[in-house]
């Protein structure tokens, strides 16, 4: 029995967690959901983007799942999400890059793991104001660094990927890409003394060349490992050549608690339509089934949708159909129940 956290958000956030609640209760595992409130209309209501309560039964909780939300206008206010990742202690920010049958895409055959350090870097919050304008810290430390690449290694053998590229600017940020680029080779040499490693090759690339070759050559990526601002960007990049923000999940993970989100945010612009594409939600939960040791579930919940989109009949319009997003999870659901 698995305690899960759910926590709906705004938006199009509560219509994708519907659909994929539907589909994993027909799962053979057991399931104990809490549902938790968060976001902006939260806000309205409570004044509180993230109510104490919430982060309490997300501590206590074995993963979270969550929706989205809309940015509280006014500046001041926390965003939920990033207090979550924060208190949570959610270090690593996992993001597959995969391509899809019936789903328009660059290339096919695309399968990287991007894995963003979610901690620090650019995105630490210290900022300054100055004569001349402002000012951002680029904090990197070898801690944060080493713990990143481990995970990337970790990753990578768990999930038979053959290679593992850092990517960074150290030519240019010489001491704080330094430490990073210096902590993955330590941790890759590390790792190098271990069973089921060595078979696991090891580079780096600077972040524009990333950038272009994830473009003209992504099939050269398995996993790639990178600082909070790359990562971000490079994901964003890789989502776009994949099909876009309906199909891209991601996890954020720590040492004992992880939390499972679509890349998309609350697309206020489609919401209570029933219209919005559930594949993302759909394959964020396929990664909290992978954090929960339950890799069989996972990949049937995977083999699911892959069918419903090889099919291409029963689609959300995003993919070409006409479909809701319930009609397109009931029939996801229905080949998960059938595996
Ligand atoms: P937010 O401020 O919450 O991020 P947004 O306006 O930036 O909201 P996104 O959710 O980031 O909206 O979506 C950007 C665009 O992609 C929107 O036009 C939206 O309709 C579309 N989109 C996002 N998610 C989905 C989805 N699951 N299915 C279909 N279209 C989507
Ligand atoms: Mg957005």
């Amino acid at each position: 029995m698995y305690t899960i956290t759910v926590i709906p958000g705004d938006g199009i956030g509560p219509e994708v967690m519907e659909a994929t609640l539907d589909i994993l209760k027909a799962s053979d595992l057991e399931f104990d959901f809490h549902e938790a409130r968060a976001g902006y209309a939260c806000y309205q209501e409570t004044g509180n983007t993230l109510p104490h309560e919430t982060l309490e039964i997300a501590r206590n909780a074995d993963a979270t799942l969550f929706g989205a939300i809309t940015s509280v206008p006014e500046q001041k206010t926390p965003s939920s999400i990033l207090t979550l990742r924060k208190e949570l202690g959610l270090y690593a920010n996992l993001r597959p890059i995969k391509s899809y049958p019936g789903v328009k895409s660059l290339y096919g055959d695309v399968d990287i793991l991007i894995i963003r350090e979610n901690s620090e870097g650019l995105y630490s919050g210290i900022e300054e104001v100055t004569s001349e304008g402002a000012t951002a810290l680029r904090v990197i430390t070898r801690k944060a660094s080493q713990r990143i690449s481990r995970v990337a290694f970790e990753e990578a053998k768990n999930r038979g990927k053959t290679r593992v590229t850092a990517v960074h600017k150290a030519n240019v940020l010489r001491k704080s890409d330094g430490v990073f680029r210096n902590s993955f080779w330590k941790v890759a040499e590390e790792y190098k003394e271990k069973d089921g490693y060595r078979d696991i090759a090891t580079d780096e690339l600077y972040v524009d060349a990333a950038a272009m070759f994830l473009v003209t050559d992504p099939h050269r990526f398995q996993v790639m490992v990178t600082t909070n601002l790359f990562g971000d960007i490079l994901s964003d990049e890789g989502a776009g050549l994949v099909g876009g923000l309906g199909m891209a999940p991601s996890a954020n993970i720590g040492d004992d608690n992880g939390l499972f989100e679509p890349v998309h945010g609350s697309a206020p612009d489609i919401a209570s339509k029933g219209v919005a594409n559930p594949a993302a939600m759909i394959l964020s939960a396929c990664l909290m089934l992978q954090f929960l040791g339950e890799h069989q579930e996972a990949f049937k919940l995977e083999q699911a949708l892959i069918k419903v989109l090889e099919e291409g009949i029963v689609l959300t319009p995003d993919l070409g159909g006409t479909s809701t997003t319930m009609e397109m999870a009931q029939a996801v659901k229905k080949y998960f129940k059938k595996s």
